[in-house]
């Protein structure tokens, strides 16, 4: 049940109608608009730990974490209070601060990389890696995987996922065909497309882009070897492997996606692309890589890369103590918060005879509908589930104060602070979500 605390100032439709009027579509990123689950967006007024509270005043248990960022729950005190007095001593100076080298300090000690360059968002990091990975080469083309997202730079929206799925865009107006053409698209878990690609390509080929997990088209698992196969590729061509954590990096487990792979397989990409939980909430991403790798860019060498907020003392100190709290026991909570979402609603939907799998990926899983044959092992398996089933699924658990994203092609995010009662709220509400999935038609 969603509670209803204090009175309504103002309705969920009558905010999106004031937004509507002074933003496109009402929203600032596509992926929060209900288009493809219909009804109206929530406007969140404030979070606390698992749960978000609409303006309405209806409760929500958060299964979106921000999409990611949110690692330990909203509010957590170690996080405000170190926001608190980042805050008190100045918002920005456009100088370096002793923040910076400390947030990045944190990053190399958990996974193996010597610098990092801050950005603020994602895009600009996947943006940067492309530019370091084109200046390191002298190569001009770049192999991404049909349904990896990668932020919206030009080059990269090609087959890029659930923003542009949800949308049903074929990529976007805007990017012009030179910026295309130098995009190679194959298939995710398919060492024969690569094979090919790098024989017909491979000389001018500078960089493969692959999300360490993809989490974009619905969690994607690498096959086995699949990952090492990209790096041993790679090399073998002389190309650089840009590894984007930008999502799973300090989620999917302590050491992100790599820590499910190349940690235990002996083997480290050359540019890595960080964001979400790096930025605690705030707007923070980042770029790292070897020494001789990153020192290409400037003030260094000639790779141009600059930002007027990038390494933003607030956002600095809200990563940093979200990194330096997330200990064993956080991981702990979350992967076990996150077995319990999954194991409750493959329960749900196996009693209401929904067909389905799960995909999952350390913390991270999500579910696809009509696909227990095949499972789904790339974009095209992904976009051949029954994405009917979900509008209902959604809706029900909206209702329930279960806040899902709004698209099928995403991954559940689930947080430290997701206790046992939050988590129960959910268990409750999923036999309903189930048999509102499985009543579902095409035509609906
Ligand atoms: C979110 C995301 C990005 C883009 O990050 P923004 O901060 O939204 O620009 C890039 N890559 C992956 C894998 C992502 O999930």
């Amino acid at each position: 049940m969603s509670t209803q605390s204090t009175a309504a100032s103002i309705t969920n439709t009558a905010a999106f109608d004031a937004a509507q009027a002074v933003i496109p579509g009402g929203v600032d990123s596509p992926v929060r608009a209900f288009g493809s689950v219909g009804g109206t967006p929530r406007f969140m007024t404030r979070a606390d730990g698992p749960y978000l509270y609409d303006v309405e005043g209806n409760r929500y248990v958060d299964l979106v974490c921000s999409w990611g960022p949110m690692l330990l729950g909203h509010q957590h005190p170690d996080v405000v209070a170190a926001v608190h007095e980042a805050v008190d001593a100045g918002l920005s100076f456009g100088t370096s601060t002793l923040a910076e080298t400390a947030l990045a300090e944190l990053i190399t000690q958990r996974v193996p990389v010597e610098r990092v360059r801050f950005v603020s968002t994602g895009t600009e990091a996947t943006m940067t890696a492309l530019r370091l990975a084109r200046g390191v080469t002298g190569r001009n083309l770049i192999v991404k995987f049909a349904g990896c997202y990668h932020g919206h730079s030009d080059g990269l929206l090609a087959a890029a996922g659930s923003g542009v799925a949800t949308q049903a865009l074929p990529g976007s107006a805007g990017v012009t065909a030179a910026a295309a053409s130098e995009t190679i698209v194959v298939d995710y878990n398919s060492p024969e497309q690569l094979e090919q690609v790098f024989a017909e390509h491979g000389e001018n080929i500078a960089a493969v882009i692959t999300e360490a997990v993809p989490c974009n088209m619905g969690v994607v698992e690498p096959a086995a070897g699949f990952n090492a196969f990209l790096r041993e590729i790679t090399r073998r061509h002389g190309s650089l492997l840009i590894w984007d954590e930008v999502l799973t990096g300090f989620r999917a487990s302590d050491a992100g996606g790599w820590g499910l792979t190349g940690r235990e397989e002996g083997w480290t990409p050359d540019v890595w692309c960080f964001g979400k939980v790096i930025g605690g909430g705030m707007p923070t991403a980042g770029l790292g890589g070897s020494a001789e790798i990153m020192n290409h860019l400037a003030p260094l060498g000639p790779v141009y890369q600059a930002g007027t907020l990038s390494g933003n003392p607030v956002a600095m100190a809200a990563g940093h103590a979200t990194l330096a709290r997330a200990d064993a026991s956080v991981y702990e909570r979350v992967q076990t918060a996150s077995d319990a979402l999954r194991t409750g609603l493959v329960e749900a939907l196996e009693t209401a005879g929904v067909d389905h799998s799960i995909q999952r990926a350390g913390t991270l899983f999500s579910v696809a509908f009509g696909t227990s044959e095949r499972g789904v092992r790339n974009y095209a398996d992904a976009q051949a589930q029954e994405t009917f089933r979900y509008a209902p699924f959604f809706q029900s658990l909206l209702s329930s104060g279960v806040y899902l994203p709004p698209s099928v092609f995403e991954a559940w995010f689930v947080s430290a602070a997701h206790d046992d009662a939050a988590i129960e709220h959910v268990l409750e509400a999923l036999p309903a979500a189930a048999r509102a999935a499985a009543a579902a038609t095409p035509e609906d």
